[in-house]
């Protein structure tokens, strides 16, 4: 069979299962954003890897070598805030060709020592090798949490509000902006900074973590069409989101305009903002909304709400509107 029929999520799910009995009872294997492994009596490891390969990923002249090392980490480090979890280290594979030049491979590590520096994630370990044709980066990270408290996709529960920590859908402008050679000026760069250097939520996802209400959480990475499906899934529930609600940058809505772009599509199915997506217990969530305010000076936006299961698991709505499907990003 194709991998096309049975899709990314298709080939997760059939290893998941056959590997499933090999899982200690202790281990949370597949299925959120890391794994998490007992560290001792207080801690709990949480473990996660990604893999950047060129001309999927990224095109090698398209980004900074500084900004293609800071991505390689941060994509990696969203994970770890996904759990909120505070990291602990990381280890870089790298497969070089032979037309990488060594002010490539400076660059790169400039920038991954950058966001190395400014999360206090050191640099464990990795493996090099030549790749025949294509730089690919693999990153593993490794975070910890106090015992049994990371934020699991699984914990959402009817009634709660679904919340993002940022504007969506900059960074899948940014892609668009690059890949259309559209025209540089300070909208078009700041979209491409956004796609190119993109910040995990470290701080947040650990402020999130330690706030009763808190239930479920994972970062966006292939647009909240896809992700929120995740948790839903996972937490046997399904939604309701209010497109009014969803949060765009003022950039975002002036270029999509321009560009004839539908910023609202661009925010739930683009991808790769590496915001936090969330759920949070509505009785908590004004108060702990106002105090991330006061912690972050930015909005926790509140975009939708979970209910109960029923075989649609996302409406769309636009106010009193129902809208049709969005689909999020999905490599096949
Ligand atoms: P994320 O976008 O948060 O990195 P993914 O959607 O890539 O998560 O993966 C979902 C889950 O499937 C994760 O728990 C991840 O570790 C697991 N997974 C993905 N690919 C593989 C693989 N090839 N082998 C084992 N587990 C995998
Ligand atoms: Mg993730």
């Amino acid at each position: 069979m194709d991998i096309k029929e049975i899709g990314e999520f298709g080939f997760i799910e059939q290893i998941a299962d056959r590997f499933k009995s090999l899982v200690p009872k202790s281990i949370y294997g597949i299925g959120d954003d890391c794994a998490i492994i007992p560290a001792n009596e207080t801690e709990d490891f949480v473990v996660s890897t990604d893999l950047l390969i060129e001309g999927v990923h990224f095109l090698r002249d398209k980004i900074t070598p500084f900004n293609l090392g800071y991505k390689s980490l941060a994509v990696n480090l969203s994970d770890i805030a996904a759990m909120g979890a505070e990291p602990v280290g990381a280890f870089l594979s790298i497969g070089i060709p032979k037309d990488c030049s060594s002010e490539l491979l400076d660059g790169f590590t400039e920038g991954f020592m950058a966001l190395s520096q400014k999360h206090d994630t050191p640099l464990l370990g990795g493996d090099t090798t030549k790749s025949l044709r294509d730089l690919m980066i693999n990153v593993t990270v490794i975070g910890k949490c106090p015992k049994e408290k990371a934020l699991l996709r699984s914990s959402a529960k009817a009634r709660d509000v679904i919340a993002v920590t940022g504007n969506l859908g900059d960074s899948a402008a940014g892609l668009n902006v690059i890949l259309n050679n559209a025209e540089l000026n300070s909208d078009t760069k700041h979209l491409i900074e956004k796609h190119n250097k993109p910040e995990p939520q470290i701080n947040e996802g650990l402020w999130l973590a330690k706030q009763n209400g808190v239930h479920a959480m994972m970062d966006i990475s292939d647009g909240i069409a896809s992700d929120l499906n995740h948790i839903l899934k996972a937490s046997e529930k399904s939604a309701v989101v209010d497109l009014q609600k969803v949060p765009v940058s003022e950039i975002l809505s002036r270029t999509a305009k321009k560009y004839d772009w539908n910023a609202a599509e661009l925010a739930v199915s683009g991808g790769e903002d590496y915001e936090l997506l969330l759920t949070i217990s509505a009785e908590c969530a004004t108060d702990i909304a106002q105090q991330f305010y006061a912690e972050f000076g930015k909005p926790l936006h509140i975009i939708g709400e979970v209910k109960a299961p029923v075989e649609k698991a996302i409406q769309w709505v636009s106010g009193e509107e129902k809208l049709p499907d969005f689909k999020g990003f999905n490599h096949y």
